[in-house]
C-alpha cells in the first residue's frame, strides 16, 4: 500500500494537484448531473457534468501551475466577493424589520437607518451628502 502512494506521488510530482476551483467544479458537477435526473434534456446535455469532471482532472493533472494558480485565484477572489455580497443581504433581510436601507445618491454608499422614524434628512456618513428619506 506504502508503495502505491509513492508510486502515486511520483506521478503527481510536477503537476498541479487539487485547489479550491477544482474541488467546486467537481460540487458543481454533482449539482447539475443531481438536476439534471429531473428533466429530459438531449444526450448532449446529460455529457456536461462529465466534461466538469475532466476538467477537473484536467487541471489537477496539469503541468502548467503558475496558469492554474492564477486562475484558483480569480475564482476565489470571485467567490469571496460573492460571500460578502450574500452576507450583506441576508443581513439586509434579517434587518428589514428595524432599519430602512438607503443608497447615498452621491457615492452609491450604503446607510442603513431605523424604522418609524418618519421624513429624514439623511447625511452619508462618507461624502456628507445630504438627502431625504421616508424610513
Ligand atoms: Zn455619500
Amino acid at each position: 500500500m506504502q508503495s502505491f502512494f509513492y508510486k502515486l506521488r511520483q506521478w503527481m510530482y510536477g503537476r498541479y494537484g487539487v485547489d479550491q476551483l477544482s474541488i467546486a467544479i467537481v460540487i458543481f458537477s454533482m449539482a447539475v448531473s443531481f438536476i439534471l435526473l429531473f428533466f429530459r434534456v438531449p444526450y448532449i446535455v446529460r455529457l456536461i457534468p462529465t466534461l466538469l469532471i475532466i476538467l477537473a482532472f484536467f487541471r489537477i493533472l496539469s503541468r502548467n501551475i503558475e496558469k492554474r494558480r492564477r486562475e484558483n485565484q480569480r475564482f476565489m477572489q470571485f467567490f469571496n466577493r460573492s460571500k460578502t455580497e450574500y452576507y450583506a443581504v441576508k443581513t439586509q433581510v434579517q434587518d428589514r424589520k428595524y432599519f430602512k436601507y438607503f443608497k447615498c445618491p452621491n457615492c452609491k454608499a450604503k446607510l442603513r437607518v431605523p424604522k418609524g422614524k418618519g421624513r429624514l434628512n439623511i447625511t452619508c456618513p462618507k461624502c456628507r451628502t445630504m438627502f431625504h428619506g421616508k424610513t
